[in-house]
């Protein structure tokens, strides 16, 4: 559409902010609008008791942490109040193969040179039996491989949280309503629309109650009442990549300490979760309906918690799919509601935090513009496909022969981006980040080595250095994150002190 297909006589200016849903992404949008713009608008958030929540989405990446800063959140009484604990990566096991495990941690490998990565000078040393694991030289890695965490000074440690999802939106709920978020309790059952330019002029709910607004925030999870029913804007199916289609999730007594990782088990259709958090743990089992049944699976996760279920295990139907316009006339869709891939790397708050953001650096200055709406649909999709090819990585590299679900997964054609990105590392150990692009280069060389991609060859500038060089440059990254990690206490001893447990 052009900008000037919203005619100026249909548009309308932006006062009355409408947040349909209270899951993560709907308190998430509610908090970030009422922080920026909450003095000039009218916010009211409807969400359903009855409907509830998905009830997942406990792990997330260092990024929420900016969205935590803008809305002057603080850490301890966040973590007492969502039972966090930190989480410095994702410890994949199985993925490469049957009993190979690798970790992605959230921080920096080496050390940057502006030639070339860390991985090359690494490459040489392998090359030259002078280099150990590539993690060897990750402060993040080496602590969460020791089960140790501490907030270091500078920054020192990269880290994200595991949350409580539900304690998290509750959470947000209470610094969003002092700031002006009107909640509202009930059903939607209709919508009303305009009839000039088809915008969303109202929801109606089962109690008869009508909330007219200028903009509707869709967050109703995977049913995306309004940005699906009365926009009609149709999902984009990525089946053809990503297999996995349901979820049985179920949270279980904590019987052990909690480790600063996620953990991603690979099975042979799929993968299952363990979050720890403070008061219990959470565990999913990830799967392809193709390639696995139901009963199977529940068998499945159920053999392989540790403690009492504490509640009955549910089961999540998914497809992996995005819209291709989130924000269509006046309708924005956050959250579930506009695609999800799959709950591997922990993007969808990511996601969610990005859309608020988006949406704040593009909102509407008076009335809604088509050249806005463009904007941030050409950045939303720009930045999902790059999530997409990095989540396809970890399925279609494997060396697994023990089930067709892993076959296929190697066997199928990938994006021709994905395919790229593959080729360049394999050939030359190169990565570029693409500006605006979620994960960085050092998140790429993790997953691509750890799936099991060594380079042929690296850069020329490693081969100026000599063997003692050599020796000496990586030997001293790998002697100081040894002496950091061993004088950092256990996690859960940390969060215990922090969270005033101990
Ligand atoms: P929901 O939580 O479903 O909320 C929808 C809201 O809309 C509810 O308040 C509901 O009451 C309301 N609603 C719906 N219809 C109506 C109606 N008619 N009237 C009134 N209200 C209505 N993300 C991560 O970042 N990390 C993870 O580890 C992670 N794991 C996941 C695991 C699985 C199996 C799945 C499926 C997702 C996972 N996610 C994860 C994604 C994460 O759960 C979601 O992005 C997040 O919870 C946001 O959900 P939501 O708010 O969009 O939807």
């Amino acid at each position: 559409m052009n900008p000037d297909t919203r005619d100026s006589k249909q548009r309308r200016p932006v006062r009355r902010v409408v947040i349909v849903g209270g899951g993560t992404a709907g308190w998430m949008a509610a908090a970030g609008i009422a922080k920026v713009l909450g003095k000039r608008l009218d916010i009211k958030l409807i969400e359903s008791d009855e409907i509830g929540t998905v009830g997942v989405g406990e792990a997330t990446i260092p990024t929420l942490m900016n969205f935590h800063n803008l809305l002057e959140i603080n850490e301890q009484e966040f973590m007492a109040e969502t039972q966090a604990t930190f989480k410095l990566g994702i410890s994949f096991e199985g993925w490469r193969n049957v009993k190979e495990d690798y970790i992605h941690s959230f921080g920096v490998t080496g050390t940057d040179h502006w030639t070339a990565g860390f991985q090359h000078f690494w490459h040489k040393g392998v090359e030259r039996g002078l280099a150990g694991d590539y993690g060897d030289y990750c402060l993040e890695l080496k602590a969460s491989l020791e089960h140790r965490f501490a907030h270091l000074p500078d920054n020192g440690m990269n880290y994200a949280y595991h949350l409580d999802a539900s304690r998290y939106a509750k959470y947000l709920r209470r610094l969003s309503e002092p700031r002006g978020v009107q909640r509202i309790e009930g059903k939607i059952v209709r919508y009303t629309k305009h009839e000039d330019n088809g915008d969303v002029r109202s929801v109606v709910l089962e109690s008869g109650q009508e909330v007219e607004g200028d903009l509707f925030i869709d967050c109703t999870g995977f049913r995306g009442l309004l940005i699906g029913d009365a926009m009609q804007e149709p999902m984009e199916d990525w089946s053809q990549w990503l297999f996995c289609d349901r979820a049985i999730a179920v949270q279980t007594e904590a019987v052990a300490d909690a480790l600063p990782l996620t953990r991603s088990m690979a099975h042979q259709a799929g993968w299952q979760w363990r979050i720890p958090l403070q008061h219990r743990v959470g565990n999913g089992i990830v799967y392809s309906s193709r390639h696995l049944d139901e009963d199977v699976a529940m068998k499945q996760l159920m053999s392989n918690v540790e403690g009492k279920a504490l509640i009955t295990p549910r089961v999540i139907k998914f497809k992996p799919c995005q819209r291709k316009h989130t924000w269509k006339g006046n309708v924005v869709a956050i959250g579930l509601s506009s695609g999800f891939l799959e709950p591997i790397e922990s993007t969808s708050i990511h996601l969610i935090q990005r859309s608020v953001v988006r949406l704040m650096q593009t909102f509407p200055t008076d009335s809604i513009s088509q050249a806005d709406i463009d904007e941030y649909n050409k950045q939303c999709n720009s930045e999902i496909e790059h999530i997409r090819d990095f989540i396809i990585l970890h399925y279609h590299v494997n060396n697994r022969t023990d089930s067709q679900f892993w076959i296929a997964a190697r066997e199928m054609s990938i994006p021709a981006s994905l395919q790229h990105r593959i080729n360049l590392f394999r050939e030359t150990g190169r990565v570029f980040r693409v500006p605006n692009e979620l994960f960085a280069e050092n998140s790429w060389i993790q997953v691509m080595l750890g799936q099991g991609i060594m380079p042929r060859s690296h850069h020329q500038s490693a081969d100026l250095m000599g063997d003692e060089e050599l020796k000496h440059f990586l030997g001293g990254i790998k002697s100081r994150v040894d002496r950091i990690v061993v004088q950092l206490p256990s996690h859960q001893a940390y969060v215990e002190r922090y969270c005033g447990r101990a």
